[in-house]
């Protein structure tokens, strides 16, 4: 027994190391991605299903490095804050996305939102507003057309402080939407302080929605939460016509989804907004 425990000890150390060796590697690699073209921004439509018109965007990190292949952002964000560059890769993400947003004018006739996902990181370093304010005066796009996700995290840990940048942007006009909403601590009470706009539902809870009572009956707690909130809702990972319909009866209006189309290159992005003026 004795033996076998260090074994498993041995295969831990090992295991870990290797996780550790694999993660400098990518981080050796993120340090040049952005100089090196490596990274570039994908969007994924938002539609709104009484309307059957498109809302606006979610802008989405791609990184395709030679070597390594496409990395998730799941995996590179967080390498990205421990290295201290989620600040630049974040200013360059809002640049560009005000940038191709910008673009989409004159392709179809509603006002289009680009949403530009941002890193409590980038909140704590303090020069978002300034980095937000400069990528809106040199793309020339207006504030109200900007929206910000946000993630639970940001609103627990040194509220004050959160509390009066998010009213900052909020006074801008910049649209503020809480993402990844459920899967963490927040309470109605706690929500309620923060100057939100929308509450994103979460695709945890969307996946698998139809054969799952337990997912329905959250799923209703959070609509009803947004509802008492007054925020627009925004369900993310919708994938099949179940889980639309269920959204739809409840009187979920803006959906994102793969149902509708996965993130799309900025060139193709721009093909189904053509597209979608024409039917
Ligand atoms: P998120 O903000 O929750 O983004 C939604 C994720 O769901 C995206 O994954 C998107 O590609 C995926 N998705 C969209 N529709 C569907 C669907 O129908 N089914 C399923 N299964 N998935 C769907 P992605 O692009 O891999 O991004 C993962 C996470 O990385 C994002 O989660 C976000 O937290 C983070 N991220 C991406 N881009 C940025 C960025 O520019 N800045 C920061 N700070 N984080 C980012
Ligand atoms: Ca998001
Ligand atoms: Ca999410
Ligand atoms: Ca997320």
């Amino acid at each position: 027994a004795k033996s076998d425990g260090r074994n498993t000890y041995h295969f831990f150390s090992q295991e870990m190391r290797r996780i550790s060796e694999k993660q400098l590697l990518i981080s050796n690699h993120l340090r040049y991605a952005l100089a090196k073209n490596e990274i570039s921004l994908f969007f994924q439509p938002k539609i709104d299903i009484t309307l059957n018109q498109i809302t606006g965007a979610e802008a989405l990190l791609r990184w395709h490095n030679p070597e390594l292949g496409d990395v998730p952002p799941s995996e590179f964000i967080p390498l990205a804050e421990n290295i201290g560059i989620i600040s630049e890769l974040g200013a360059w993400v809002l640049q560009q996305a005000c940038n191709e947003a910008m673009k989409w004018q004159g392709l179809t006739k509603q006002r289009l939102q680009v949403s530009v996902n941002v890193s409590p990181q980038q909140f704590r370093i303090g020069s978002l507003l300034k980095e937000v304010k400069k990528a809106l005066t040199v793309s020339g796009l207006p504030s109200d057309q900007l929206e910000l996700e946000i993630t639970e995290s940001l609103l627990l840990q040194d509220s004050e402080q959160n509390l009066s940048q998010l009213r900052d942007f909020a006074d801008q006009g910049i649209r503020l939407s809480l993402d990844d909403f459920g899967t963490g601590y927040s309470s109605l009470s706690y929500v309620r302080r923060f100057p939100l706009h929308i509450l994103k539902i979460d695709r945890s809870f969307i996946h698998g929605l139809e054969n799952d009572l337990n997912h329905k009956v959250l799923v209703d707690a959070i609509i009803a939460m947004a509802r008492s909130l007054n925020l627009e809702l925004v369900a993310e990972g919708v994938e099949n016509k179940q889980q639309l319909e269920f959204l739809r009866q409840r009187g979920v209006r803006t959906i994102q989804g793969y149902i509708i189309s996965p993130p799309l290159n900025p060139e193709d992005f721009r093909k189904f907004l053509k597209n979608e003026h024409q039917s």
